[in-house]
């Protein structure tokens, strides 16, 4: 079967590295697992090797069929859209969930939102990602690859690089690495955010201007005496600006 570009198909074919993924979810035969994409099952017979309840959510029929003929009613298949699973109601009746997934790049962006936003319901998440996208969530105030995602994630998780793949462990070969990220949602949070929703509001906001100073790219939001008081520089880029000074910011409005 001819993988389907559309669906962001890149199956991975090297079973070391399909190995140690699995092994760095660290995964306990009691365990509830959840994975994203299970493609061709090369991820999926080593988490069935480790759980006995596995959940795989998939949107290719035809890769459906083809796992259930491989696993039977030992994976526990889901054959949908992912962006149109309620995640926290599939994995909530159950204990927190280890999420594992090789995500299709073509909506990794929305993927990562929609995971991290489910942050109640997971215990892990060891993910591969292309190595930009997993260079900007762990991404720190003054790299040019900080923005909104790096601050999603990280209010959310704690996100770290575990190891590249090359473009050679998979087929069809991507045109670019990809990297293996632990997001783990258990960890006590960095981060006292009051409000979130404002914080991606102001976030957001800041990172459309991205090169202008702060003072300007939120002149619509923010005065000098916000910034004042947040002790943020109003000249400082947004790049720059940590997640707990945008916090500050978005206290300071709070108290407007
Ligand atoms: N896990 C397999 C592996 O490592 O070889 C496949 C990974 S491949 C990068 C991504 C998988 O996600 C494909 O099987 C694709 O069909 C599936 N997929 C793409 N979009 C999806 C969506 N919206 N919902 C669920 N699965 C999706």
């Amino acid at each position: 079967m001819k993988p389907k570009k559309s669906l962001g198909q890149h199956f991975l074919t090297n079973g070391a590295s399909a190995a140690r993924i699995v092994e760095a979810a660290q995964i306990g035969k009691e365990d509830w697992v959840v994975e994203i994409g299970p493609g061709r099952g090369a991820l999926t017979g080593f988490l069935l090797a480790q759980a006995d309840r596995v959940i795989a959510i998939e949107i290719d029929e035809k890769l459906c069929d083809l796992l259930a003929a491989q696993f039977g009613s030992q994976l526990k298949l889901v054959s949908e859209d992912v962006r149109r699973v309620n995640l926290p109601a599939l994995v909530a009746p159950r204990d927190k969930a280890i999420l594992v997934g090789n995500l299709p790049y073509h909506i990794t962006g929305a993927l990562i939102g929609q995971i991290t936003d489910a942050r109640g319901v997971w215990k892990r998440a060891v993910i591969a990602v292309q190595r930009e996208v997993g260079q900007r969530m762990i991404a720190q105030p003054g790299s040019k690859t900080y923005g909104v995602l790096s601050i999603a994630t990280q209010v959310r998780c704690t996100a770290r690089r575990l190891f590249d793949l090359p473009p050679a462990h998979f087929f069809p070969a991507p045109k670019v690495h990809s990297s293996v990220l632990m997001l783990d949602f258990e960890a006590p949070s960095a981060y006292d955010i009051a409000d979130e929703k404002r914080l991606f509001g102001v976030v957001r906001a800041a990172f459309q201007q991205r090169r202008k100073m702060v003072r300007n790219a939120l002149a619509h939001v923010v005065d000098e005496e916000i910034l004042r008081s947040a002790k943020v520089d109003g000249h400082a880029r947004p790049e720059t600006i940590s997640i707990a000074g945008y916090e500050r910011i978005c206290r300071a409005l709070a108290t407007r």
